[in-house]
C-alpha cells in the first residue's frame, strides 16, 4: 500500500510495512543482529559486489532498519532514504558526501545551534567555507552565492526564531546555481510540510523530535526522491559509521505510527496557547507561524500545511524574568529538544545555542531572552494553568 493511495495519517500507522513473513508477526521484527550469514562463499561475495542486494553487515544494512526507511521515504513523498544514529550524524552525512576542500556551503543563519558549530569551525578545518544568511529573504541566498557553492542548506521553521524560509524560492536559485538543496524538516515532521515537493534534492530529519516523539530515542534521516542522492550518502556513512541500531530504528516505526495524532493533538493546544501568550501583560512577544504577527505568516500559510506546535516568545525583563519562568513551571520540562508528547521548555542562548558564540547568536537574531517551548499533548488547561502561574512568580 503506497502513500498516495491513503491519507497521510494512515500512512503513519502503515507505510512500508506487512505483518511478518515466518510468523506473521504484525509488529516488524527487530533483526538484533551485527552479521549476517551466507549461503555459501559465492552468495557473500555476491552480496559485496552488489550483485544480491541481500544483507550482510548491520553498519551496511539491517532488515529493520530498510522498513523504517521505506517507511519515512513514503511519508516524505521521496523514493529513498537512509537512517542515522542521530539527527547530527545525517547533517554531518550530507555535508562530507556534497562539501570538501575548496566547496563552499550556504546556511539559514539561524539553525540548530551544533549545525552552525560543525560547518563553521569543524570543517573549516578541512578547507570547506560556509555563510550564514537570513534566509527568510531569498535575494540574501543568492547573493551569498560564488562559484565554488556547492550546497544551500536550510532550516524552516528555524530553530529557535520559527522565521521561515521560502523553499520553492530556493529550490530555483539552488536549480539555477547548480547545486544541492538540503532542508532540515524537524521542526514541521512530514505531517506538516514536504520539502521534496517544494523542489528541495534532501530533506532530513532529527527523528530523535516530532517522527519518534517519545524523548527516549536519538535517530536520524535522510530522504531524497533521487536514489542516486541516498546512494552516494550511504557510501559516506558506511565509512564514517554513524549508522542506527536496529532496536533504535524499531522504536522509531512505533514512535511513527502515533505521528499524526501527536501533531495534530500538540499543535491544536500550540494554537490555542499562542495568541493567549501573545495577550499576557508579562510577555514582551511571541513567535508562532500561526500567528498573524509572524513576519512571514502569509508564506507559512502557503508553504506548511499547518503551524506546528513550537513556539517562541521573551517575557518582559529579558533573560532574569525568563530564567523565572523556566524555575517556576511544574508540568512543563526544563529540557533541551523538542517534539515529544510531553511539553519542553528551554533557552537557546544558554543551552542548544550556547556554542554558537554570542556573535553568531546577534547575527541569526537569537535574543538572550528568547524562551523556546515544544507544547506537548497534556491537556491544555493544564498547560496553561502551568505557564501562568509561572509567570505570576516573576
Ligand atoms: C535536535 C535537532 C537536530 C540534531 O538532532 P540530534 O538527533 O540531536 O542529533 C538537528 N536539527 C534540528 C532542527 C534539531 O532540532
Amino acid at each position: 500500500m503506497k502513500h498516495s493511495d491513503v491519507s497521510f495519517d494512515t500512512a503513519c500507522i502503515h507505510a512500508g510495512q506487512a505483518p511478518d513473513k515466518l510468523y506473521g508477526g504484525v509488529s516488524v521484527p527487530i533483526f538484533q543482529s551485527s552479521t549476517f550469514a551466507f549461503a555459501d562463499a559465492d552468495t557473500g561475495a555476491a552480496r559485496f559486489s552488489g550483485k544480491d542486494n541481500g544483507f550482510k553487515y548491520t553498519r551496511i544494512g539491517n532488515p529493520t532498519t530498510a522498513v523504517l526507511e521505506n517507511c519515512v521515504a513514503e511519508l516524505e513523498n521521496g523514493k529513498a532514504a537512509l537512517a542515522t544514529a542521530t539527527g547530527m550524524s545525517a547533517i554531518s552525512t550530507v555535508f562530507m558526501t556534497f562539501l570538501g576542500a575548496g566547496k563552499h556551503a550556504i546556511s539559514t543563519g539561524s539553525v540548530y545551534g551544533p549545525t552552525r558549530t560543525l560547518l563553521e569551525k569543524e570543517l573549516t578545518r578541512f578547507g570547506v567555507k560556509s555563510t550564514f544568511v537570513d534566509s527568510s529573504n531569498p535575494a540574501n541566498i543568492e547573493a551569498a552565492l560564488t562559484p565554488e557553492t556547492a550546497l544551500i542548506y536550510l532550516e524552516t521553521p528555524a530553530n529557535p526564531t520559527l522565521s521561515i524560509t521560502d523553499i520553492k524560492a530556493a529550490a530555483k536559485i539552488a536549480k539555477k546555481a547548480g547545486c544541492v538543496l538540503v532542508v532540515d524538516n524537524t521542526f514541521c515532521s512530514p505531517m506538516l510540510q514536504k520539502p521534496l515537493d517544494l523542489g528541495a534534492d534532501i530533506v532530513l530529519h532529527s527523528m530523535t523530535k516530532f517522527l519518534n516523539g517519545h524523548s527516549d530515542v536519538v535517530a536520524g534521516i535522510l530522504v531524497a526522491k533521487d536514489p542516486a542522492l541516498i546512494k552516494k550518502m550511504h557510501g559516506v556513512l558506511c565509512q564514517m559509521g554513524g549508522t542506527i541500531d536496529p532496536h533504535q530504528a524499531w522504536l522509531v516505526l512505533r514512535g511513527v505510527k502515533t505521528l499524526a495524532m501527536r501533531v495534530k493533538f500538540a499543535q491544536e493546544n500550540a494554537k490555542k496557547l499562542a495568541p493567549e501568550l501573545e495577550k499576557h501583560p508579562k510577555i514582551e512577544w511571541v513567535k508562532y507561524p500561526g500567528l498573524k504577527s509572524h513576519p512571514q505568516y502569509e508564506l507559512a500559510q502557503k508553504q506548511m500545511s499547518g503551524p506546528g506546535a513550537m513556539i517562541s516568545f521573551e517575557v518582559k525583563g529579558g533573560v532574569t524574568a525568563g530564567k523565572k519562568v523556566m524555575d517556576s513551571v511544574q508540568l512543563c520540562t526544563l529540557a533541551v529538544s523538542l517534539g515529544g508528547i510531553e511539553s519542553l521548555i528551554q533557552h537557546p542562548a544558554s543551552m542548544t545555542h550556547a556554542s554558537m558564540g554570542p556573535e553568531a547568536r546577534k547575527q541569526a537574531d537569537i535574543t538572550d531572552g528568547l524562551v523556546r517551548l515544544s507544547v506537548g499533548c497534556e491537556e491544555y488547561e493544564d498547560i496553561k494553568k502551568d505557564l501562568w502561574q509561572a509567570l505570576d512568580k516573576i
